[in-house]
């Protein structure tokens, strides 16, 4: 078993609302202790926090907006869930910083890529808020993305409720089977819809691993942190 030295972990926007609309602090407090005993471990951590908490740029264009106006609104919701996830880790003794991508000095950092390994190096987690700053994109390719860019080993994606990559959805298949390894290739021949399809592409094409795991159980980030087999490792 050989743990990770630094980590990007994605946090999609269901995780803040405990499944609901707004912000679930009860559940927030409980990954930000999490996080928090991952980076006293000495690991080094960035989060991509999602947003459909709030807005899903999509589904707004479905109820009547422009899309991309839609997506600004979608970006601007996962700053609210990273400024919450701030003021909890914070709460348990480890040191953040939130770094957005589109630019709101009186909240937060400009993203920084060479400030934000910086901070990782210090053992200050860094918070990745406002997607890519860019409408059409969603916060799993920025997860491949901005792990790239720090030089993480890993995306952790971590998932509210679901244990890994299924075959079908769990939820609607009792006999759905999970699988412990796939490669980018077949996630993509079976064109599951876990994580979205560009950002599974960026990974592919830059040989850079994920990890699919559940989030609902206790202890699961700081066990997937330290190389333990959970969930789904999907590889190039
Ligand atoms: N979004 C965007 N560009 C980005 C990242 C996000 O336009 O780079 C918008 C998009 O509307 C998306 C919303 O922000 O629906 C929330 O992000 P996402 O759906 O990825 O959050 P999650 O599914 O992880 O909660």
């Amino acid at each position: 078993m050989t743990g990770y030295e630094r980590v990007l972990l994605k946090l999609s926007g269901e995780v803040f609302g405990g499944g609901a609309v707004g912000l679930d602090l009860d559940v927030i407090n409980r990954i930000a202790g999490e996080v928090a005993d991952v980076a006293k471990s000495g690991v080094q951590v960035g989060i991509v926090v999602g947003g459909g908490n709030f807005f899903r740029g999509a589904e707004l264009q479905q109820r009547g907006m422009e899309r991309a106006r839609a997506d600004y609104m979608g970006m601007l919701g996962t700053v609210m869930n990273c400024l919450a996830l701030q003021d909890l880790t914070e709460k348990h003794g480890v040191e953040t910083r939130v770094q957005t991508a589109i630019t709101m000095g009186q909240v937060a950092e400009p993203y920084i890529p060479r400030r934000a390994i910086r901070h990782m190096e210090k053992g200050r987690v860094v918070i990745f808020g406002a997607g890519a700053g860019m409408p059409f994109f969603s916060t799993d390719t920025v997860a491949a993305q901005r792990a790239l860019e720090t030089r993480c080993e890993v995306i952790l994606m971590g998932k509210q409720g679901v244990d890994g990559v299924y075959d079908s959805d769990p939820h609607k298949n009792p006999a759905a089977v999970m699988f412990d390894h796939l490669t980018y290739d077949e996630y993509l021949a079976r064109d599951l819809k876990v994580a979205d399809a560009t950002g599974i592409a960026m990974a592919r094409d830059n040989k850079m691993d994920m990890v699919f795991f559940n989030l609902s159980a206790d202890g699961n980030i700081l066990r997937v942190v330290q190389g333990e087999k959970i969930g789904t490792l999907v590889s190039a």
